[in-house]
């Protein structure tokens, strides 16, 4: 008797058969793909991936060290999704695989510490600051000069020295919170945003989220920022931990309740992203579907937010001479939330910023949430090349929007020895408003 080969996908959510039977293997997306372009074969390729799921949906291979690696291996930039012209929807298959593998394929013991590590620190902003003066004492006592000097880390614990290797400067803002609850709009008040500080954004980028509270209160905005936020789960949604995702959107949800806000701001694109995947991440329960849903709706870019608004306050020239400024598209805003001209309208109303356009603008920078730390040796190819078609423009000044783009691209800066300055796009927006002059000497 012939039996029917039998799926090893749980039947928790496996990848859909309708959406891998949309893929007409066509392979339009593979050279838009980071993985293939630095792997090179078909199973690390978009293509290859949705082979695989229909071979394990269907019984003809099985979740196991090999498959899971190509699984693995994908950024989750979601470029294939842009490119693909029968609209196959690769980020819901690869976001249904994900918590397969972690469910159904056991990890190596490295694999398990190193996650286990992340995923219990990153997306705890108050655990991690209890590290910060250990890591400020690394950093200034010599040890990190001595650590990277000898190459020894990454020779023992690469994926260590990865994440070692993206540590911003340790600052005294990094320790505490100290934007106030509630922020006043400057002038007549035209809209009440909530605000969404981030992990590593409230943690390494505190400058960042002070100059977007500056911007949105010189354009008319009251900004709330409730303090019971935590992390807005786009670490653990990336990564398929979704038990871990979903309790983490429901505190953000709860953290925002009653504070009656017009939008939900966002300044980093990977959590932008994540935060407007709540009704899916909560789809199944009942308590919190129709809130996750409302709550995602009302969430904003804060470039998509302002260019839909418009700004209302005066800009000025923030460099005595016209200023050479090359945009970078973070997947997760252009890929998975096709915003890609609203930051370039913003950045190109400040007088005397001219902006410029790498080739490959398209390409993932390798950050891709925790990759450049899980996989370091692709992500830095991916870094190497991104840094170098940046440069390439002449620019003098990176704008970024996202902090992980920002930390892998720094990072990449000074591998490569290059002076290019490197600001969020409400960083500039901030300068130009206060009529504040840009001092590009040593802002890696
Ligand atoms: S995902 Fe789209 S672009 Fe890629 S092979 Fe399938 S149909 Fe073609
Ligand atoms: S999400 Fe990015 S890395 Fe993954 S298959 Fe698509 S293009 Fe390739």
């Amino acid at each position: 008797m012939n039996k029917q080969p039998i799926s090893n996908f749980d039947p928790n959510n496996p990848p859909q058969q309708e959406l891998i039977d949309t893929c007409v293997h066509c392979g339009f997306c593979l050279a838009t793909c980071p993985s293939y372009r630095v792997i090179g074969k078909e199973m690390d390729s978009p293509r290859g991936r949705i082979y695989l799921m229909d071979a394990i949906n269907k019984g003809e291979a099985v979740i196991d060290e090999v498959t899971s690696s190509h699984f693995d291996s994908c950024l989750g930039c979601l470029a294939c999704v842009s490119t693909c012209p029968s609209g196959v929807q690769y980020d819901k298959l690869i976001a249904a695989t994900r918590p397969q593998v972690e469910r159904n394929q056991p990890r190596t013991l490295a694999d398990r510490l190193i996650r286990t590590l992340i995923f219990n620190l990153f997306p705890y902003p108050n655990r991690l600051r209890t590290f910060l003066p250990s890591l400020w004492l690394y950093q200034k006592s010599g040890l990190q000069k001595l650590i990277r000097q000898t190459g020894l880390l990454k020779k023992v614990f690469p994926r260590l020295a990865a994440m070692e290797s993206i540590l911003p400067e340790i600052t005294a803002k990094s320790l505490y919170d100290h934007l106030p609850e509630i922020i006043p709009a400057q002038g007549e008040k035209r809209y009440r945003v909530g605000m969404i500080l981030g992990c590593v954004q409230r943690l390494f980028f505190n400058s960042v989220n002070e100059a977007t509270v500056r911007v949105l209160t010189a354009n008319g905005c009251e900004v709330v920022i409730p303090k019971g936020q935590g992390c807005c789960a786009a670490l653990p949604a990336h990564q398929g931990q979704e038990e871990q995702a979903r309790s983490l959107a429901r505190q953000t949800i709860d953290s925002f309740a009653d504070t009656d806000v017009d939008a939900v701001i966002i300044n980093a694109a990977g959590c932008g992203h994540t935060l407007k995947e709540y009704g899916h991440i909560l789809a199944h329960d009942p308590q919190y579907k129709d809130r996750a849903r409302q709550f995602a709706n009302k969430v904003k870019d804060v470039q998509e937010f302002l260019s839909e608004v418009g700004l209302t306050t005066k800009l000025s020239p923030i460099s005595d001479r016209e200023l050479l400024v090359v945009y970078q598209d973070a997947c997760h805003l252009l890929h998975g939330q096709k915003i890609s001209l609203q930051p370039r309208q913003l950045l190109r109303q400040i007088p005397g910023i001219k902006l410029r356009e790498p080739i490959d603008a398209a390409l993932c920078c390798g950050s891709a949430g925790i990759y450049n730390m899980l996989q370091p040796e692709v992500a830095d190819e991916l870094g190497q090349q991104k840094v170098t078609n940046l440069v390439n423009t002449g620019a003098e000044l990176i704008a970024s929007p996202n902090p992980g783009c920002s930390l892998q691209i720094t990072k990449h800066l000074n591998l490569q020895n290059k002076e290019t300055a490197l600001l969020h796009p409400m960083e500039l927006l901030d300068y130009s408003i206060r009529g504040l002059k840009l001092d590009l000497k040593g802002r890696n």
